[in-house]
């Protein structure tokens, strides 16, 4: 057995949630960036913030401005946004 510090399988990366705080695997967070400075859900350009997908971490998050921590920009958060997740 080799101790090469190698781990089976891909890593999967982890990211953190902007509402709860947990890290968990990014393919069980929504992933959100910025449009001309309008928050958007899903894969785009520069950086992203994640959240778990649940309303309650995404409200939290734009309650907090935890995107605009993220995001290190002024963001707007369009309305019915919140309303992707039940
Ligand atoms: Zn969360």
């Amino acid at each position: 057995m080799s101790r090469g510090g190698r781990r089976d399988g891909p890593t999967e990366p982890i990211r953190t949630c902007v509402g709860c705080g947990e890290r968990l695997p990014q393919r069980l967070l929504q992933r959100f960036h910025l449009h001309d400075g309008e928050l958007q859900a899903g894969p785009g350009p520069g950086r992203g913030a994640y959240t778990c997908r649940r309303r309650a971490c995404l409200e939290r998050a734009v309650a907090r401005r935890a995107f605009g921590r993220t995001l290190r920009a002024r963001v707007v958060v369009p309305a019915g946004l919140t309303d992707l997740f039940i």
